[in-house]
């Protein structure tokens, strides 16, 4: 690693400079009734109009044939404006995989990827343009942080995505999504005001909301402790995942800068405090990489470590293969050193998965999104 002082990237919820503009979406049922009336309309319609956005996912007035023409055009510009622009989509696996680059308002680019699975469609979504989190393995930190998003800015993503499933345009016919994960670009937990209320939107039951489950939407975090706890006090029951990605402060400090202001210890026991308040499993998120994180002894340390919070099940171990990255240092690690490392954690008791790392071939894949306009 350099030697040049880690600069802290410890901005939460920095004033936006210009804000995107109002969006149904980034308003409660309540908000709503008060939007609608301040264009003029009867409360009710925002009833009506959350109708067609959520439950039908319609935006486009034309389709809004309950409403009185001028009607519409007043709700569709005050409370449905444009907020993003798909520049490019790329697909992989035959169509099952998508990742559409989206121009925001002002401009900044995000990307989100949809992955279709047997039974379920995940929706990969962006919660900052850029991250300032910096981490040294992943594409989006290097960069740097543009700007956090608008709740309807990340629900929209989702919204694109069941969209396009609803056309028939994945392969494997009709459908929805059904499981989000904020996992595309920027640290969720840094924009927090924002994410929650995207989260109530995924979830509110319909037409409030797109009635989403809780436990289908997974909150991934570098580990920005007084935010998990936050999370846990929300009664949200989302599942979290902490990018942890070693178990020893020396490497993680390199790795994860902002594990020089909460440790592995501190990070670790705010994860187990997560699992033991909404009783969901914590997801740790580890990037095999290697001669660098994946020694057998390391698996040792990690095993030991979430063993010491007792063994009912509170945590499992998600192995990521290392994907590449523009000038990175780091490759992955050698099959054989990863399935010891994945023995090591199961001889533990630690429960543990090898991700399926989809979208690699598009850049699409964890820590790839970058969102560069070519
Ligand atoms: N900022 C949040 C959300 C991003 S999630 C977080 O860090 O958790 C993206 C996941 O992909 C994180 O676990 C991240 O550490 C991981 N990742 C980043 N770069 C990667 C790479 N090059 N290969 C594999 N995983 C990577």
């Amino acid at each position: 690693m350099t030697d040049a002082p880690v600069s802290l990237p410890l901005v939460f919820d920095e004033p936006r400079r210009r804000k995107p503009p109002r969006h149904l979406a980034d308003l409660s049922p309540d908000e709503r009734h008060d939007a609608v009336v301040g264009l003029g309309e009867p409360a009710y319609r925002g009833r009506q109009l959350s109708t067609h956005y959520f439950s039908r996912l319609v935006d486009d007035p034309a389709q809004m044939t309950d409403l009185p023409a001028a009607a519409r055009g007043r709700l569709v510009e005050g409370l449905l404006p444009t907020l993003l622009t798909p520049l490019r989509t790329m697909e992989a696996d035959r169509g099952t995989t998508r990742k559409t680059l989206w121009r925001l308002f002002d401009g900044a680019l995000v990307e989100s990827v949809l992955m279709r699975y047997p039974g379920r469609v995940t929706m990969c979504v962006s919660s900052q343009a850029g991250c300032g989190m910096a981490c040294p393995f992943c594409a989006t930190g290097q960069a740097g942080l543009q700007r956090n998003m608008s709740a309807a800015e990340i629900v929209e993503q989702v919204l694109a995505g069941s969209r396009a499933l609803q056309r028939g345009e994945v392969p494997g016919g009709t459908g929805r999504v059904s499981n989000v994960v904020f996992m595309g670009m920027g640290e969720p937990l840094a924009n927090y005001k924002a994410v929650m209320t995207a989260v109530r939107r995924l979830t509110d039951r319909p037409p409030d909301g797109l009635g989403m489950s809780a436990r289908g939407v997974t909150v991934s975090t570098v580990g920005l402790v007084p935010r998990m706890h936050q999370l846990a006090d929300e009664n949200i029951p989302v599942t979290l995942a902490l990018s942890l990605h070693a178990p020893d402060d020396e490497l993680r400090d390199e790795l994860v800068p902002v594990n020089t202001r909460w440790k592995v210890a501190e990070t670790v026991d705010a994860a187990w405090q997560y699992a033991a308040r909404t009783r969901r499993r914590v997801s740790i998120e580890y990037a095999m990489m290697r001669g660098i994180n994946d020694q057998a002894w390391r698996a040792d340390l990690l095993g030991d470590l979430l063993r010491s919070y007792g063994d009912w099940g509170w945590v499992h171990v998600n192995l990521i293969p290392l994907n590449p990255t523009p000038g990175s240092r780091w490759t992955a690690s050698d099959p054989a050193d990863e399935t010891e490392f994945v023995r090591r954690l199961e001889a533990k008791g630690v429960p543990t998965t090898v991700r399926d790392t989809r979208g690699q071939e598009i850049d699409g894949a964890c820590g790839q999104l970058a969102a560069a306009p070519t």
